[in-house]
């Protein structure tokens, strides 16, 4: 299998190289070259097997450059017990007999980010190990919550690997941050910025093209990698939990053999629902995409009309992880509906770069609307999903995943669509646990963040996530703290380059 440039500027690449270089040096993002279907036979015989099985099966297909050993180790050891104590990994929640809940939030950091990043780090050091560079590899993450948390476990004590956190002082919750800053691990290290997400993301960009700050790290043998989501090694193995749900679906009697499913994702940087498209290019058997977003509703606005359009207000929501405006991923997903077209690609994008937008083409568009669908939840909405769904079937959703559900309840009511549908849960109810109380409550709750954890553990009778359980508590390991014009510096000092 190879890989090739969003841009088309930049050669044909392995798997190992993309993923060790992670963004394409033309600027684009890398795919793989071609993706062909499994057959009906094949994709059923794995239905009975185990999630390490069907991960290392798809895995086997994209990373042909990869041993079967070295997939399998890695498989094994990511996708443990021990990080994933439940069964099946991502266990499958029935809400009613055509409405399913996908819990992606098993992991250790209780987002779903935890599914690619456990996997990510055995990936990234054998792609380094391919390669003639035998540097420490720096991956630099800025992040506004769930991402950091989730690389820091995933990379923590990683052989030939740092790992460095940049996060806002005032842009996180009070959990997110108790959760980076008690991170252990002797690779570690997390900087509090004083700044809101947008300058850690650009400290940290501004690092990455700094040429001489490059050569600086090269010659103390240092690089850099990053461990967002355009990395094709983050979103390969989120491909895998799509065919694990139809699986389970199957066996639950929800569906038949071949029968299609829809799928809806609560939608950030576009990455999960991509991933579920390539389980589509796959062979899974899916009739709609449901791509829900929040207050800021880019996304819903571009599957309506064709038009991606940044030039909006930025909204905070009480799904923080999808307010975001440019989803990176959307460049893959075009490059997919125009068969590869670079050209198309780039021309885009040079009007995104210089107006703020840009409008496809009804060719195209019609293709994507003969699959997507783009619905929305305002911040009411979502928090009446909350309130919905626990009283009408006993069950705690977060807000990413109010979304998503009320954004499929809005597209069952326009479309009369009744299909099977599964519904991604990205995070575990108690990492927004104030969100969730105060949308069940209908009132304010002034009380501290670990108050409210209690009192929704006594008012659901579930039990905490693990990873939020005792956080209260632990000891405080990270405490560097820098303004936003010293990130060199403080890597500088981190490094002792
Ligand atoms: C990152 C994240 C999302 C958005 O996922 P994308 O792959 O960026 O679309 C949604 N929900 C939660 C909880 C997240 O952490």
């Amino acid at each position: 299998m190879e890989y090739l440039s969003t841009r088309g500027k930049f050669k044909r690449v392995s798997a190992a190289e993309a993923i060790r270089l992670g963004l394409s040096p033309d600027g684009g993002l890398f795919v793989p070259a071609q993706v062909e279907k499994f057959s009906r036979e094949e994709i059923m015989e794995k239905k009975d097997k185990s999630y390490q099985e069907i991960a290392s099966w798809i895995l086997k297909y994209f990373l042909s450059d990869y041993s079967s050993r070295e997939i399998e180790e890695s498989v094994k050891a990511a996708y443990s017990e021990q990080n994933f104590p439940v069964e099946k990994v991502t266990p499958l929640k029935k809400l009613d007999n055509n409405r399913y809940i996908l819990e992606l939030w098993h992991g250790p950091t209780a987002a779903f980010k935890d599914l690619a990043l456990q996997i990510m780090p055995y990936l990234l050091v054998l792609a380094a190990d391919k390669s003639d560079v035998d540097d420490e590899i720096v991956i630099l993450v800025a992040t506004s919550g769930d991402t950091g948390k989730a690389a820091l476990e995933g990379f923590k004590d990683v052989e030939g690997v740092k790992i460095i956190v940049f996060y806002p002082e005032a842009g996180v919750s009070r959990v997110q941050k108790d959760q980076m800053k008690t991170t252990g691990g002797s690779n570690t290290e997390v900087v509090s910025l004083q700044g809101n997400f947008d300058d850690c993301q650009n400290a940290v960009k501004e690092v990455f093209s700094d040429k001489s700050f490059k050569a600086k790290m090269e010659a103390n043998s240092y690089r850099f990698s990053s461990a967002n989501s355009i990395n094709w090694g983050r979103l390969l193995p989120q491909i895998v939990y799509y065919f694990s749900a139809y699986f389970q679906l199957i066996n639950d009697n929800a569906i038949s053999e071949g029968e299609e499913i829809n799928i809806t994702v609560p939608t950030g940087n576009f990455g999960n629902i991509l991933a579920a498209y390539y389980a589509y290019k796959l062979g899974l058997p899916v009739n709609k995409f449901i791509c829900a977003s929040n207050d800021n509703k880019v996304l819903t606005d571009f599957l309506k009309t064709g038009v991606y359009d940044i030039d909006r207000e930025f909204k905070k929501t009480i799904s923080p992880s999808m307010d975001i405006l440019i989803s990176s991923n959307l460049e893959r997903f075009l490059f997919e509906m125009t068969e590869h077209d670079s050209e198309q690609i780039n021309q885009w994008y040079k009007e995104l770069k210089e107006n703020n937008s840009f409008k496809i083409d009804q060719e195209t568009l019609a293709k994507i609307q003969a699959k997507f669908v783009g619905q929305f939840s305002q911040e009411d909405e979502a928090k009446k999903a909350i309130k919905l769904c626990y009283q009408d079937f006993d069950y705690l959703i977060d807000p990413h995943t109010a979304v998503a559900f009320d954004s499929l309840n809005k597209y069952r009511d326009q479309s009369s669509d009744l299909t099977t549908a599964v519904i991604d849960s990205t995070a575990s109810p108690y990492k927004f646990s104030r969100a969730v109380l105060e949308a069940i409550k209908n009132e304010k709750i002034a009380v501290d963040e670990y108050r409210i954890i209690e009192e929704l553990k006594q008012l659901s009778g579930t039990e905490i996530h693990r990873a939020i359980k005792g956080l209260e508590n632990m000891d405080e390991k990270h405490k560097r703290n820098c303004s936003k014009n010293k990130v060199k510096e403080e890597l500088k000092d981190i490094l002792a380059i």
